[in-house]
């Protein structure tokens, strides 16, 4: 492969995954709702409802646990929706959980 080939496949690449990470976690209608089924939210364990929670495979969790209450929950006046900073500021479910709660003080 010469070298001017090379340069711009590797010039593509680089803008592909600058592209990557500039992409916003904050749409132009706000910021995306997280879903059970993203792969970050399903390593955590995270719930839309902390009632839906696994038990046996969480026991430290209790149904007392809501995203409302915990730290990462960057907006505590934030209703039905708010920004978690483990998710990176998209929204969560309010009576949501996940296993990196932490109750706020
Ligand atoms: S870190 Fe806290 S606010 Fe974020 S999803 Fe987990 S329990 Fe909810």
């Amino acid at each position: 492969m010469n070298t001017r080939r090379k340069f711009l496949i590797q010039l593509a690449g680089g803008v592909g995954a600058a592209s990557l990470l500039r992409a916003p976690a904050v749409a132009s209608d706000g910021p995306a709702k997280v879903k059970e089924s993203d792969p970050l939210a399903q390593a955590l364990g995270y719930k839309h409802n902390t009632q839906d929670v696994d038990q046996e495979k969480y026991p430290r969790h209790d149904d007392s646990q809501i995203c409302a209450n915990c730290t990462l929950y960057t907006d505590p006046n934030a209703k039905e929706w708010g920004p978690c900073s483990s998710f990176g500021g998209r929204l969560v479910a309010e009576k949501g959980w996940c296993s990196a709660y932490a109750r706020r003080a």
